[in-house]
């Protein structure tokens, strides 16, 4: 038989409240609501108990009335939040907390219960309306996040990275100590946008486009200039972070949004011990070249020196042979001289260091001017000299052969360097580099040396002319090499005096390939 359970002792009889009428709903609702419900005397007898009630605690409803509340206690939960519970339900008002209470089998489980006095018409409390829920489960998934919050945030705290959460607009929303240590060591707030400019540059996509429709990358550098002037490069990743729409109109639509975690490592030591050992490499290059081109120098100067009389006197002996015929007694030892002679220019011409053959391909000329200017870095300070060095931000790479381009820069500032040395006033090279209306590349070195002579010119680009007065170990050869390599590129090279004084040479690096191959 199934028992008829509104029909349980209430304290209330169905008089009591409109006739009955509206007691048996309120009954009815009470017995059926799947929250534990118990109705106590002011001393928390209890006076009924609900099926859900029964089911929680694992007392049915005849052992459970008439004991007291406290029989569920597990005598875990503080004496003071029983004070708190009895000072506020003995003065009329609702109590709500949590208490740790035991089921008739022993086993423990954590209650979430809500207290509220029933008043007679006095106002005083006549019975107690408890209600409670095992929230066990919910308290081990907080705890669960609790531990794993406090364990991602002691993580995050300490990690030596920076990490960085930004929304889709740019704006930083969270962020570790490592990032807001650099964030200091910048101008206000400029920490994330600085990053975004580096990524930009390096991955072609903005921060919207990343976030909208990106996928996570790893490992991207990111060169960050800081308050000082202090360059600090980052390896860079990021993970597109969905962003929660936490508004209750948000709760059935994806907004679709995403973030942006960002996390940098500083690479600044590494990359400085590559960019060193890139440097020597660069030096050591250029000083091979440079010592092979001097050899082929050296062999083409005697070669012409040895050229000259040689065509001389074969044009005499031509011209001697026409005038008086045959003369065996005089031309045969000359015609021996001759063919001696020319054989040694063809020894030595194959006697000729061969420069290894380089490849064509897309460099950018800043950094070019940049590798020299560092290995140059000794050169100028002994001399005394002082670069201004103009880069034009966004240059485009032009195709060429990088290490004769950069032998050809190196002999322009040293040619600087010996104009100033030659002048004597004010000791500076102004280096520019800028962009043609038509995309080629133009490179400008001014200096304050004592500029050209206009006479010589148009004898500058000869071979073996120099001109330089302090300077005798030069040949001469520089600047015929520096122009047949510029040529070979397809752009151009002009000497002229600058009107401030001091000579401005200036290079136009043609943007379109020439197809050079090896
Ligand atoms: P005490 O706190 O000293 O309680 C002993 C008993 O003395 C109490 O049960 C109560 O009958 C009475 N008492 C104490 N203070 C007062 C006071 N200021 N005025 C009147 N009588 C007082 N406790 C739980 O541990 N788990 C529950 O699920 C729970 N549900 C409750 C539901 C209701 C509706 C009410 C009114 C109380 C509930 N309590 C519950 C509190 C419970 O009555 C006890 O206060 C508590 O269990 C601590 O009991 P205790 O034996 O450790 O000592």
């Amino acid at each position: 038989m199934v028992k008829d359970r509104t029909s349980a002792s209430l304290p209330l009889q169905p008089g009591d409240w409109n006739g009955g009428v509206a007691l048996d709903v309120y009954r009815q609702a009470i017995e059926f609501v799947p929250v534990a419900t118990s109705i106590t005397d002011v001393r928390a007898n209890i006076l009924y108990a609900n099926s859900a009630f029964e089911r929680l605690t694992g007392y049915t409803e005849s052992e459970i009335v008439g004991l007291n509340e406290s029989v569920l206690s597990d005598h875990a939960t503080p004496p003071d939040t029983y004070r708190k519970l009895w000072a506020a339900i003995t003065s009329g008002r609702e109590w709500k907390g949590r208490l740790v209470n035991r089921r008739k089998d022993g086993t423990r489980y954590l209650a979430d219960l809500t207290v509220v006095p029933i008043l007679d018409a006095q106002g005083n409390p006549e019975y107690f309306l408890g209600m409670h829920r095992d929230v066990t489960d919910v308290h081990e998934l907080e705890s669960k996040l609790k531990n794993q919050n406090t364990l991602l945030s002691s993580l995050v705290e300490a990690a030596p990275a920076l990490i960085a959460l930004l929304n889709a607009s740019g704006k930083v929303i969270f962020s570790n100590p490592a990032f807001e240590d650099l964030q200091r060591e910048m101008p206000r707030d400029v920490l994330a946008p600085h990053f975004l400019r580096a990524l930009n540059e390096s991955l072609g996509v903005d921060l919207r486009s990343l976030c909208e429709n990106g996928t996570d990358f790893s490992a991207v550098e990111a060169r960050i200039e800081t308050l000082d002037g202090e360059i600090r490069w980052f390896a860079c990743s990021a993970t597109r972070v969905p962003e929660q729409d936490m508004s209750a109109a948000g709760y059935f639509s994806v907004n679709g949004r995403c973030g942006l975690l960002l996390v940098a490592s500083d690479i600044t030591l590494q990359r400085r011990r590559f960019e060193q050992a890139r440097t020597n490499a660069v030096r050591a290059v250029l000083a091979e070249q440079q010592m092979l081109q001097g050899m082929r120098e050296v062999i083409s100067g005697a070669v012409f020196q040895l050229q000259g009389p040689l065509n001389v006197m074969n044009a005499a002996q031509q011209m001697a042979l026409r005038k008086t015929g045959t003369d065996e007694q005089t031309s045969l030892p000359v015609a021996e001289m001759l063919e001696a002679g020319y054989a040694a220019v063809e020894r030595l011409k194959s006697a000729m260091p061969r420069l290894a053959p380089e490849p064509v391909e897309p460099v950018n000329i800043n950094e070019l001017i940049h590798d020299v200017l560092d290995i140059s870095i000794e050169d100028l300070l002994r001399a005394g000299v002082f670069v201004d060095w103009r880069p034009e931000k966004q240059l485009p790479n032009v195709p060429g052969r990088a290490n004769a381009l950069r032998s050809l820069i190196k002999h322009l500032l040293d040619n600087a360097i010996l104009a100033i040395k030659d002048g004597g006033g004010l000791r500076e090279i102004v280096i520019t580099s800028s962009v043609t209306p038509s995309g080629d590349v133009r490179l400008d070195v001014r200096d304050t040396g004592p500029g050209l002579d206009e006479k010589l010119r148009l004898k500058i680009f000869e071979p073996f002319f120099t001109g330089w007065v302090k300077t005798r170990f030069r040949s001469g050869m520089g600047l015929a090499l520096a122009r047949r390599i510029i040529i070979e590129q397809g752009g151009s090279l002009e000497i002229a005096n600058h009107m401030t004084g001091g000579c401005r040479v200036e290079v136009v690096f043609a943007a379109a390939s020439l197809g050079h191959g090896q």
